[in-house]
């Protein structure tokens, strides 16, 4: 195996999900493990949340929930966007369940269902987000446009909140108000269907209201909080991070003061300086600017400055003065010693979060699952 990998700790995505499961019962569970489960894995990752007390598993495409299928996982699998219609058929072949919104969607998904067993779908209202999801005025209509489709069966009413990681945020009382009028409205018409869900993982984590039937939870069940302003409430503290980026060193030198090091010299030595060469770089999803930004990794249990700008397969470490031999074991994120990188620092420092810090781990990095 090349001498980099991630590590996915799957106690840790069990446990995370216990933790979700209790803190949001009796609402059940549904896990997110779209995107290759955020750069962990959807497959182990599914199975492992499913161990740990999910019960349902969500997805953004059709094609994830096929891939679910293809190793066997049988737990519902729910869509979380309305798949085009050349995507249906993989909807009814895969036995997902599917959020619609529209009427193109609906009819789309009844066609490819005629003759196979009914899809059970889950209406989707835009309560503020704006990304996806279908206007109060048009949620009745189309309740009944899928109630005169036999091959389909509406399921659920659900929205998705924009600003839940936000905890005072006034946005989520007036999101969950019209959710409200839209429950109220298919009641009224006598469509009302037995599941509601609206929280994702900050929503689940401290917005009890929300929970309803169904949590939908990504982020926390791989043991990062949602913002950071939900973790300085501590809302977010018993999860355990499920993912750590490791690496050995690959070259040592010492590099002689005056010098820099890689592409641009951008920071000239003060000292005769021992840099240790890594081999991961911005191909594998370490972002090129850490190195301005203050990005740091650890070595030796210490935590060490970047010496030069990130390059596409690898980087150098400012380690100073200290010996450092190839073979080492290096820590972008996650644990080593008593030192602790986790993926919401390196956020921080790049000006985004956490999410896309998992995500953006390349393919090119091998799992390695503990
Ligand atoms: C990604 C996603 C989620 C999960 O969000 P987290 O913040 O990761 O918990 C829930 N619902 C929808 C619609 C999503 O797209």
């Amino acid at each position: 195996m090349r001498p980099a990998w991630a590590e996915v700790d799957l106690d840790a995505v069990r446990h995370n999900a216990a933790l979700l499961r209790e803190a949001a019962s009796p609402a059940a569970l549904c896990a997110v493990v779209k995107a290759d489960g955020y750069g962990h894995g959807a497959a182990p990752v599914a199975r492992a949340a499913l161990e740990g007390g999910a019960t349902w598993l969500a997805v953004a495409l059709a094609a994830e929930g096929g891939e679910l299928r293809d190793v066997g996982i049988d737990a519902p699998i729910l869509v979380l966007a309305e798949p085009s219609p050349p995507e249906m058929d993989a909807v009814v072949r895969h036995r997902l369940r599917c959020a619609v919104y529209t009427e193109a969607g609906i009819d789309a998904l009844a066609e490819a269902a005629v003759g196979a067993e009914p899809v059970h779908v889950h209406l989707k209202i835009d309560t503020g987000m704006h990304r996806v999801g279908a206007p109060l005025e048009d949620l009745v209509p189309l309740a009944e446009r899928i109630a005169g489709h036999p091959s389909l069966v509406l399921e659920g009413l659900w929205t998705h909140c924009a600003v839940a990681d936000e905890p005072d945020n006034e946005l989520n009382v007036l999101q969950q108000e019209r959710f409200e009028v839209a429950v109220g409205a298919l009641a009224d018409a006598g469509l009302r269907p037995p599941m509601l869900h609206m929280a994702n993982s900050a929503g689940a984590i401290v917005h009890p209201s929300m929970r309803y039937d169904l949590v939908r939870c990504g982020i926390a069940l791989y043991g990062i909080a949602p913002s950071s302003e939900l973790a300085a409430t501590g809302a977010a503290d018993g999860l355990r991070p499920a993912m750590a980026l490791k690496a050995r060193v690959s070259h040592v030198k010492v590099v002689p003061r005056g010098d820099g090091v890689s592409y641009g010299w951008h920071r000239l030595m003060t000292e005769d300086t021992v840099v240790a060469t890594v081999p991961l770089g911005y191909a594998d999803g370490v972002r090129r600017r850490l190195s301005i930004a203050g990005g740091q990794v650890l070595i030796g249990g210490r935590r060490r400055d970047l010496a030069g700008v990130v390059t596409m397969d690898q980087l150098s470490v400012d380690c100073g003065r200290d010996e450092v031999a190839i073979g080492e074991e290096v820590v972008l994120i996650g644990a080593q010693g008593d030192e602790r990188i986790t993926a919401e620092e390196v956020a921080a420092l790049l000006g985004t979060i956490g999410y896309e810090i998992v995500c953006g781990i390349g393919p090119r990095v091998p799992r390695a699952y503990l």
